[in-house]
């Protein structure tokens, strides 16, 4: 796998790209950070498109704010992003990262979504070493947890 591999601020992407969505989609994305900087080694173009696929998803699938979390854990980094939306039932999670795979394809195409995001979004992850969580509830909304190595 092609890696362009650097050392960058992923919390100044996080802001960057939060506020540039928030402005294109006219949605209010609510980054929550207590620190200001957090240096990680990887390929920022990558965890930018990564990003981008989670915070889309949260865009098509709800109407509400988004709140997107930066916290520190141990030797890593964990972005979250958050929406208030139509949520995935329990038993579709573990296939929402398959490529083409939509949940009740009928009631999203006119989201004109292609299945693919979280499949590209779970390989970002992989070559990075990192895991994916999802925590989603029907009718609530939906978090997904991405957790980054700090070094490569
Ligand atoms: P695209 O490839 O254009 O992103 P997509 O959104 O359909 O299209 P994925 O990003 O791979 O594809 O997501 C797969 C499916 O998982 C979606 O079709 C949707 O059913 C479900 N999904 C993903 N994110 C969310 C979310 N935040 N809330 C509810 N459902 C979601």
């Amino acid at each position: 796998e092609w890696l362009d591999v650097s050392r960058f601020d992923v919390a100044s992407v996080v802001r960057e790209l939060s506020e540039v969505l928030g402005k294109t989609f006219r949605r209010q994305i609510r980054v929550h950070f207590d620190g200001h900087a957090v240096q990680m080694k990887g390929d920022k173009e990558k965890i930018r498109q990564l990003l981008l696929i989670l915070i889309d998803n949260a865009i098509k699938y709800s109407k509400e704010p988004i709140d997107v979390r930066i916290r520190l854990s141990k030797g890593g980094v964990k972005l979250e992003v958050t929406d208030y939306g139509i949520g995935v039932p329990e038993s579709e999670i573990p296939y929402m990262f398959e490529r083409f795979y939509r949940v009740d394809e009928a009631r999203h195409r006119s989201t004109g979504g292609s299945g693919l995001g979280l499949s590209i979004a779970k390989k970002i992850v992989d070559i990075h070493e990192g895991n994916v969580e999802v925590f989603s509830k029907p009718g609530i909304g939906t978090t997904i947890s991405i957790q980054l190595p700090r070094k490569l």
